[in-house]
């Protein structure tokens, strides 16, 4: 199926690895133009050489901390009009609220809070000037089934989420969609470094734990960034003009509820 994008322009935060290159390397299969960011320059280069050959696309790339203004700058300035803007960071650590003072929680709060919220706020009007834009926002399935130790990202996240859903009905006149992607438990360093976490928290040893934790999850493993890129780049599509403030759960049935 052809989506209709060839030829936009997105950006999409934090992909050298992980979700992030999953939904760059979808979006680059359609034809779209990449600019992809993250702080190591020898990954994130590799990465970008990487989509180019499966893609067949240029993909460029910008050494960046999506959670400074000064890496936010150095994106925009090598793509400062994106069709489609895909907002990632990485998570805050799992831990025990007791620990967590100003510091973790600011630092959480700018990561996985503020700093979509500016990328949306410096984007969002061109994108409407030109009756297309695509926005989405890599949030977590915590966000509607909540993991007592990612508190940060529980917090944070929701905050996000809440600013969204009043965000998303302004603009979807001008063809302007705002969205979430939830992930459930995916086969990333992430994903891996939580389980792991779990496991020595239990003093489990980690190959049987994670054995466990995979029969436990309803798909019985782990969802690959492919599947992940694909609900990406379809929610970026000509085709999906008429959703918008809407939570995608991709978690493989994880979550119990009925809706
Ligand atoms: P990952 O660790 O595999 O990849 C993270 C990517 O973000 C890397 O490319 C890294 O270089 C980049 N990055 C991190 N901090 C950055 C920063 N400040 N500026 C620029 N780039 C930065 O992680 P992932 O599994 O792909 O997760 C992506 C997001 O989704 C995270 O916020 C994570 O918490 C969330 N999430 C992941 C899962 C999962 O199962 N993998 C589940 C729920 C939520």
């Amino acid at each position: 199926m052809d989506l209709g994008i060839s030829g936009k322009k997105a950006i999409v935060c934090a992909a050298s690895k992980g979700l992030g290159k999953g939904c760059a390397t979808a979006l680059a299969k359609e034809g779209v133009q990449v600019t992809i960011c993250a702080r190591n320059e020898q990954l994130l280069a590799t990465t970008a050489q990487e989509i180019e050959q499966i893609s067949g696309n240029k993909v460029l790339y910008v050494v960046a901390d999506i959670t400074t203004e000064t890496g936010r700058d150095s994106l925009l300035q090598a793509c400062p009009d994106p069709d489609i803007l895909v907002n990632n960071a990485g998570g805050p650590p799992p831990g025990d609220f007791h620990d967590w003072r100003q510091k973790e929680w600011f630092d959480a709060l700018n990561a996985n809070m503020f700093s979509a919220i500016e990328m949306i706020r410096r984007t969002i009007d061109t994108m409407t000037n030109r009756g297309f834009g695509r926005i989405l926002n890599i949030t977590s399935s915590t966000v509607k089934a909540p993991i007592a130790e990612l508190g940060l990202s529980n917090g944070a996240r929701c905050g996000l989420t809440g600013f969204i859903a009043g965000l998303a009905r302004q603009h979807v006149k001008q063809n302007v969609t705002v969205n979430n992607l939830l992930p459930g438990f995916f086969d990333t360093d992430r994903g891996r470094a939580i389980v792991a976490k779990q496991a020595q928290e239990r003093n489990i040893d980690i190959k049987l734990y994670q054995q466990q934790f995979l029969a436990n999850l309803c798909a019985g493993r782990m969802g690959t960034i492919e599947e992940f890129g694909a609900t990406c780049a379809f929610l970026c599509s000509h085709y999906a003009g008429y959703i918008s403030g809407q939570n995608i759960l991709i978690d493989g049935g994880l979550y119990p509820g009925t809706f």
